[in-house]
């Protein structure tokens, strides 16, 4: 089910009609506040309510156009110009490929360089998200070059990949800022772990050394997972490193497990929920259903009226 989710996440033909079905834009709304950045900052209103902050993506990926790079760009910009006026401390997390990555990577590299510096002034911070494998090299490389750069960028890593053990070694001399992930995409065994045990193990195995270097102050770490059994681990390790519980940044997306993000907000952890918005939603949401393909269950009970 899983692999055919992905597969549909990848299909254009789908791609095209899918999200002109009634039954599945209301079934998307469990995951997204709305398409427009309105409705995303309505909901880092109420985040910040209880004390959890947010990372705004404006969905998109893999653009053919050069222009469209540039729109993307700008309206990053305004993000970080409204978030900043409104106060809310949130932070943008980015994908190469809306920038541009697959026709100009240095057209894509000063549009990040751009959203980096424009993030500084306001004090906050931008991420680049992971994609699939056949983005990693390029993807760990580009991060290397802004990170020499801007004090405030992160990056993605996804724990499944059997290179991301040596990607944290590569990165750590540098001082990095990095998310983790258990990994999104459909990638073959040759590439990343399939075993949901080795997975979790890996995870944990990259936390405890990122969390070592956070304490040397050496590292930004953040456990990005609703897997609430290994951020307990994970909290309990920190807690053993002598981590403030202020310094171990856990992130969700919005709309799953909206109670936890709540409870390790108020137990004193530093949480941020991901606001995804905008239109180009279709691979992201198949990507979400095949996380979970209980969710299919959810989307197609949107059909009954
Ligand atoms: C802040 C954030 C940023 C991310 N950025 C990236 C990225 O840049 N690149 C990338 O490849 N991946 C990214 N991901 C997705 C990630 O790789 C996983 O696919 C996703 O988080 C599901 O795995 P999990 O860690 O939650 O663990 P799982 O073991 O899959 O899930 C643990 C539990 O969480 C709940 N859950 C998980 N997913 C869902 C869902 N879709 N719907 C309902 N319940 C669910 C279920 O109860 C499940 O039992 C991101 C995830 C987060 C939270």
């Amino acid at each position: 089910m899983r692999r055919l989710l992905l597969w549909c996440a990848r299909n254009r033909w789908l791609g095209e009609r899918l999200p002109r079905l009634r039954f599945v834009r209301r079934a998307v709304r469990r995951f997204m506040p709305g398409e427009e950045l309105a409705a995303a900052l309505t909901a880092a209103e109420t985040y910040r309510a209880r004390g959890i902050g947010s990372v705004f993506t404006f969905l998109g990926e893999n653009l053919a156009d050069l222009s469209d790079a540039e729109r993307v760009a700008a309206h990053y910009r305004e993000v970080l110009d409204v978030v900043s006026t409104r106060g809310l401390g949130g932070e943008i997390s980015v994908k190469l490929t809306q920038l541009g990555l697959d026709i100009d990577p240095e057209v894509a590299f000063a549009h990040f360089d751009g959203l980096a510096r424009h993030a500084a002034e306001r004090r906050t911070w931008a991420w680049i998200d992971m994609e699939g494998s056949a983005y990693t090299e390029r993807t760990v490389a580009f991060y290397e070059r802004t990170r020499a750069a801007h004090e405030n960028v992160g990056l993605c890593l996804q724990a499944y990949l059997h290179r991301t053990p040596a990607d944290v070694q590569r990165l750590l001399p540098q001082h990095p800022a990095v998310r983790l992930v258990k990994g999104a995409y459909d990638e073959p065994a040759s590439v990343a772990h399939r075993r949901r045990s080795d997975v979790d193990a890996a995870f944990l195995a990259l936390s405890t050394q990122l969390l070592e270097a956070v304490r040397d102050g050496n590292a930004r770490f953040i456990a990005a997972t609703h897997d609430t059994s290994l951020i307990a681990r994970i909290a309990g390790f920190g807690e053993a490193l002598g981590l403030d519980r202020k310094r171990i940044e856990v992130q969700m997306l919005y709309g799953i497990r909206t109670v936890e993000q709540r409870r390790l907000a108020a137990e004193g952890f530093d949480v941020r929920g991901l606001i995804a918005y905008g239109t180009a939603w279709y691979p992201w949401y198949m990507r979400r259903l095949a996380e979970r393909p209980a969710n299919v269950v959810f989307a197609l009970r949107q059909l009954l009226p």
